[in-house]
């Protein structure tokens, strides 16, 4: 998959770990968020990596896409969360499984919100690999500059 694998390999952030805690996907060091999911502050995304540099947002509008991919997750969801409840309780009640499904929405839509555009940055977007060189603590900025232009 990735061809600079030998370089700085013991450097290099586990694609799944950095998807996990929202880290930038080109240095998967710097936070996508500024905050957490849960915050009451509401979630505040930066407009560019604090670490490499990256501006999030690839083109203007870009994040309606993720709205698709947050309405992917849901129906996945709901479609988990009416089974297990039928599996577990076996209810024909049509009440018990709005409940459920609308407390879930509400419950997960900050979690589907983070992570549809961290799925939209890390696998549905052509051309934005990790750059393991950008993790590095100590990037002079002319060469920060070099990479941007490249990418
Ligand atoms: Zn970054």
């Amino acid at each position: 998959m990735e061809t600079q694998a030998h370089h700085h390999n013991e450097d290099r952030v586990p694609v799944l770990k950095a998807a996990i805690q929202a880290k930038c996907p080109r240095c998967r060091k710097g936070d996508m968020f500024a905050n957490s999911t849960y915050s009451l502050s509401g979630q505040q995304m930066h407009k560019t990596c604090p670490h490499c540099g990256m501006t999030y947002e690839r083109e203007p509008g870009y994040f309606y896409v993720a709205m698709f991919v947050s309405y992917a997750m849901n129906v996945a969801q709901m479609v988990t969360l009416a089974v297990g409840t039928y599996i577990l309780t076996g209810s024909n009640s049509p009440w018990l499984y709005v409940a459920i499904l609308l407390g879930s929405i509400l419950v997960l839509s900050p979690f589907n919100y983070r992570y549809s555009r961290v799925v939209l940055l890390y696998w549905l977007t052509p051309g934005l690999h990790y750059r393991p060189e950008l993790s590095h603590d100590h990037t002079p900025d002319n060469t920060t500059n070099n990479k941007l232009a490249q990418a």
